[in-house]
């Protein structure tokens, strides 16, 4: 007797991301709940189609999709951005830093309330399964709102309440920080999609104290700690000057530095932070197309990527980018590292599809779970429609995703097993509601902005 699934994927050209890159031609996935039972090679030739019958020797499933001409593979993960704020994209660019966070972002921040944040990361969610993203990785206030957007979207998402010296407009002081913090690890404790951690925003605006506090929360409820580390040069010359020490031998001194800690940015890394990190075993976040549109620097990720340190790969906040759209990050992180070394052959294509996918999923303590298509991992899946001029012919499925696949070419996602998208169409959220919201939120940023 076949074995009855949930679901099954036929006729898939299938990335698997698994530890030998295995790649299978002709290739089906059964899903059954939120696991992947089973992952091979299809039982009949690639031009025997399947679907009418539906008769396979071991699986038959209550849904098919025949992905023929799909590349299929495993959702990709954010590793690094603040979802609220693509309610900020295209409001202000191309000014100065102060200029831009004084005249812009703080205002909105100082007004902004749990609606807001919402509604931004409603839309978020909407972008981001339409552009084939499964996990993202949140930093921002009000992230109880962010964890509810991501669970009702059936996204998976890592968040943590953004913690600072100064009052928050959230928590208030940072005491009420901390707890706000171990609620939400409360609240969401077991849950399938959503998961905490514990997220200091930088280390020149987190004071010693808040930062071994916030690192005490994260050790005693094993959850991560995720923090923005050396993103430009006032701040290395801020913690040098305040500290006498280097960003990471900052926290080294301060007890901080462990396996558990995602680093995101890491642009200013000499030899010895490089080893530092290393030899403790953080994670690094890299975020290509934020730190050229804010002129931050280049981080040494080839040489991260030589050492054994792993580094996944994020967007950033949509006022920084300005979208969230991983495909097109990919092709950034490659091209960046390419010009900048005058080396054509760095950050090649494998390497940057393994950041988006498994890497990420490293960096963020997730991959036990997601980040590649094995036998016992969620379901995590998603297919890109290959029947496309710009995708046609295909000598190698690493070089289209990273250089000729966008976002609006991921046709199926699937999270935790459970269908998101299907040709395109949001199976969890009702678009026109998303964007009316998001408008009339915009009314109020322009208010809050007006001179
Ligand atoms: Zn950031």
């Amino acid at each position: 007797m076949p074995r009855i699934v949930d679901l099954m994927i036929e006729r898939a050209t299938i990335l698997t991301m698994d530890a030998s890159l295995t790649i299978i031609e002709n290739g089906m996935i059964c899903v059954d709940g939120d696991t992947i039972v089973h992952v091979g090679p299809m039982p009949y030739p690639a031009d025997k189609a399947t679907i009418d019958n539906n008769v396979l020797p071991e699986f038959r499933a209550r849904k098919t999709i025949d992905a023929a001409h799909g590349l299929v593979l495993p959702g990709l993960i954010n590793g690094h951005t603040h979802a609220a704020m693509t309610l900020f994209r295209g409001l202000a660019d191309d000014l100065p830093l102060m200029d831009w966070l004084n005249h812009y972002i703080f205002p909105v921040e100082t007004n902004m309330d749990r609606e807001f944040v919402f509604t931004g990361a409603r839309l978020a969610c909407a972008e981001m399964i339409l552009s084939g993203t499964t996990t993202f990785c949140d930093m921002y206030l009000f992230e109880n709102e962010t964890a509810k957007a991501a669970s009702q979207s059936g996204v998976r998402v890592l968040v943590g309440e953004v913690l600072f010296d100064f009052p928050s407009p959230n928590y208030g002081p940072i005491e009420k920080g901390f707890e706000y913090t171990q609620n939400l690890i409360d609240a969401w404790q077991g849950d399938p999609l959503v998961s905490i951690a514990v997220e200091p925003h930088a280390l020149y605006t987190c004071s010693p104290d808040l930062l071994q506090k916030a690192n005490e929360i994260a050790i005693q409820n094993s959850v991560p700690l995720a923090i923005h580390v050396a993103e430009t040069q006032f701040e290395l010359e801020t913690i040098q000057s305040r500290y006498g020490k280097k960003p990471f031998e900052h926290m080294e001194s301060l007890g901080i530095l462990g396996p558990h800690i995602i680093a995101d940015h890491c642009v200013y890394l000499d030899d010895s932070e490089i080893d530092r990190i290393r030899n403790h075993g953080v994670r690094v976040i890299t975020n290509p197309e934020s730190n050229m549109k804010l002129a931050s620097g280049v981080p040494r990720i080839p040489d991260f990527l030589e050492r054994g340190i792993v580094v996944g790969l994020g967007t950033d906040g949509c006022a920084s980018n300005n979208n969230l759209d991983m495909f097109s990050e990919m092709d950034s992180l490659s091209k960046l590292h390419k010009i900048h070394r005058m080396d054509p052959t760095v950050m090649n294509a494998v390497a940057v599809v393994k950041s988006a996918t498994i890497d990420s999923a490293r960096a963020l303590g997730l991959s036990d779970r997601i980040g590649s298509i094995e036998n016992g991992k969620r379901a995590d899946i998603i297919i890109v429609d290959m029947n496309k001029p710009h995708l046609t012919p295909m000598y190698n499925p690493y070089s289209h995703l990273v250089y000729a696949v966008s976002g609006s070419d991921v046709s199926h996602s699937l999270i935790n097993g459970k269908l998101v998208m299907e040709n395109r169409k949001l199976l969890t959220m009702d678009l026109d509601d998303i964007m009316t919201h998001a408008c009339l939120q915009a009314d109020r940023v322009r208010k809050w902005t007006a001179k």
